[in-house]
C-alpha cells in the first residue's frame, strides 16, 4: 500500500516524508505501545480518534489517514480530521494498515464440534464461538447460508446488537433442499435436518413463506446431484420458489457444482451462485448470462483446497500462526497425525480435489475478466476442515491465483461482498459506515498473505479482538 496514493503534487516528497513517519518498519517503540493497545480490548465505542495507519478502504488506498469513530460508526476519514473532541481516546497505529472487516457470503456456524459435524452441535453458545472465530480472524460480518437451526432467529438480533457476542449475523435459515438428496442428511449430520424439502412448486412457495415469515436474510437452494449418486431439484421447483422469494423482496443463492444446472438457475433469475462451476469450464452463455443479468458468482475455490491442503502440508500449522489460531485444538491434532494425513490422501477423492481447484480457478479468471460480479465466500465452518477463519484468508490468496490482485481480491472480500448482501453501511471505510477494521502488521496490497497478520480486530467502533498470536480459539 502506497502512503502517496491520491496526491497530485510533488510525490516523491510526500513519498520521503511518509516513508520516514509511517508506512514501513515501525520503530520499536511503536510496535510496543500499538501491542499493548492489542492486548487490552475497550469495552466502550465512544468517540476514538485512530491514527497513523496506512488505511484502504474497500476501493482504494487512501495512503496515512485518520478515522474518528463515534457511536459505533465512521465520523471522518482523511489526513487531516477537524473537529476531535478533546476527550476522544487516541489510538496510534503508526505501521500499521487497516483494512475493511471481510464480509463472508458464504460460512455456516454451529455445525461442527472438535472434529464431528452434524446439526446436533447447532446450540447458541457454538454458534457465538464461530461467531468469535471468524472475528478474531478478521471477518466481521458472516452470512451462514443453510443448516441453521431453531435458536438462529433470536440469536441474530442479539448479537448483531452487540460485537461482543462474534461477528455480525445473517443467514438462510435451515435452506431449501431435496428428499433423499442435497443437502445430504447422512453426510452431514442432519438427525433433525434443518432444510425444508419440497416435493411440489406450491410446498417450495411455501417452504419460502414459512422461512421468510421466520426472519431470514437470504434463501438458499441445493441444486446439485451430488456426482450423479442423487436427485436433484427439479427446475419447476427451484423456479418456484426464486419467483416467491422475489415477490417478498428475498434474496436466492444457489449451492451448485455443475454448468448444466448453473446455466438453468441463472436463466430462471437466482441472484447468487453460491459455489464456482467445478465440472467443466465455463462457456460464453453462462458468462453472457450472469454479466447481463447482474448474477453473482462465488468461487468458494477453498472448499475444494481443505479436502488436501492440511492433509499434505502438515507444517502450515508451524508456518501459519494464522492457521494455528483458528484450529481448535481437537482439529489441531488430527492434522498432525500421521495415520489421518495418509488416509486423507488415500483413493481417488483427492485428485478429484485438486482438478476441482483448477477449474474452479480457470472458471474464475474467466469469469472475473469478463466482469461478472464475484462474491466472497468459502464454506468454512460446515466441516471441521473448512477451518472458520482461515479458510477466508486461503480464499483471498487463491483468489489471486485465479489474476486478482491484491487490491481486487480485498474489494471482493469488503465492498463487494457486503454489496451483495444489500448491506450499505458496511464494507468499505467511509463516513457514515460502520467501524468495523481489521489492523494488519504488514500491507496486504503488496502481498496478499499479509491480511493473516491480525494485530487488532474492531468491530462496531470498539476492539474486539487482539494480535493473532495471543487469540484461543478453543
Ligand atoms: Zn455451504
Amino acid at each position: 500500500m502506497s502512503a502517496v496514493s491520491g496526491r497530485a503534487s510533488h510525490p516523491l516528497l510526500f513519498a520521503a516524508l511518509f516513508w520516514l513517519v509511517g508506512c514501513t518498519q515501525p520503530s520499536a517503540q511503536q510496535g510496543d505501545e500499538a501491542a499493548a493497545q492489542a492486548a487490552s480490548p475497550e469495552p466502550d465505542a465512544g468517540v476514538v480518534l485512530i491514527e497513523g495507519a496506512c488505511v484502504f478502504d474497500g476501493e482504494r488506498d487512501l495512503g496515512i489517514v485518520s478515522m474518528l469513530l463515534r457511536d459505533g460508526r465512521i465520523e471522518a476519514i482523511g489526513p487531516d480530521v477537524e473537529s476531535v473532541p478533546e476527550d476522544a481516546r487516541r489510538v496510534d497505529y503508526s505501521g500499521r494498515y487497516l483494512v475493511p472487516g471481510l464480509v463472508s457470503n458464504h460460512a455456516h456456524v454451529a455445525n461442527t464440534e472438535g472434529t464431528e459435524h452434524g446439526d446436533r452441535f447447532y446450540t447458541r453458545g457454538n454458534v457465538i464461538r464461530d461467531l468469535r472465530r471468524f472475528q478474531a480472524l478478521g471477518v466481521t460480518t458472516v452470512t451462514a447460508l443453510g443448516l441453521n437451526g431453531d435458536v438462529f432467529h433470536a440469536l441474530r438480533d442479539e448479537v448483531n446488537a452487540d460485537p461482543s457476542l462474534g461477528a455480525s449475523l445473517l443467514g438462510a435459515g435451515g435452506g431449501i433442499g431435496v428428499a433423499d438428496g442435497a443437502p445430504p442428511a447422512t453426510n452431514m449430520g442432519l438427525e433433525h435436518d434443518p432444510a425444508l424439502r419440497p416435493a411440489t412448486p406450491d410446498e417450495a412457495r411455501e417452504a419460502v413463506r414459512r422461512q421468510a415469515e421466520a426472519g431470514i436474510d437470504i434463501v438458499k437452494l441445493w441444486v446439485d446431484d451430488l456426482g450423479g449418486e442423487a436427485p436433484i431439484m427439479r427446475p419447476d421447483i427451484y423456479r418456484a420458489a426464486i419467483e416467491e422469494a422475489h415477490a417478498l423482496g428475498l434474496l436466492v443463492a444457489a449451492h451448485i457444482h455443475d454448468l448444466g444446472p448453473a446455466k438453468d438457475l441463472v436463466d430462471a433469475g437466482i441472484d447468487v451462485i453460491a459455489h464456482g462451476v467445478r465440472d467443466r469450464p465455463v462457456d460464453a452463455a453462462l458468462v453472457a448470462a450472469m454479466r447481463g443479468r447482474g448474477t453473482w458468482y462465488m468461487p468458494t475455490v477453498q472448499i475444494d483446497e481443505a479436502n488436501y491442503l492440511y492433509a499434505e502440508q502438515p507444517g502450515l500449522i508451524e508456518q501459519e500462526p494464522a492457521l494455528r489460531a483458528a484450529l481448535p485444538q481437537a482439529v489441531r491434532a488430527q492434522f498432525e497425525e500421521a495415520g489421518w494425513r495418509a488416509q486423507q490422501l488415500a483413493g481417488d477423492g483427492i485428485a478429484k480435489a485438486k482438478a476441482a481447484v483448477q477449474t474452479n480457478l480457470a472458471n474464475l479468471r474467466t469469469l472475473h475478466e469478463a466482469g461478472v460480479r464475484i462474491g466472497f465466500g468459502t464454506d468454512s465452518g460446515a466441516l471441521p476442515h473448512r477451518v472458520i477463519g482461515f479458510a477466508e484468508h486461503r480464499e483471498l490468496e487463491l483468489m489471486t491465483q485465479a489474476g486478482f490482485t491484491p487490491r481486487q481480491a480485498l474489494t471482493t472480500a469488503t465492498r463487494d461482498a457486503a454489496t451483495l448482501l444489500g448491506l450499505d453501511d458496511r464494507g468499505t471505510l467511509a463516513p457514515g459506515k460502520r467501524a468495523d477494521f481489521v489492523v494488519l502488521g504488514a500491507d496486504p496490497l503488496s502481498d496478499i498473505r499479509n491480511t493473516r497478520r491480525i494485530e487488532a480486530v474492531w468491530q462496531a467502533g470498539r476492539q474486539v479482538s487482539g494480535a493473532i498470536g495471543d487469540v484461543a480459539v478453543d
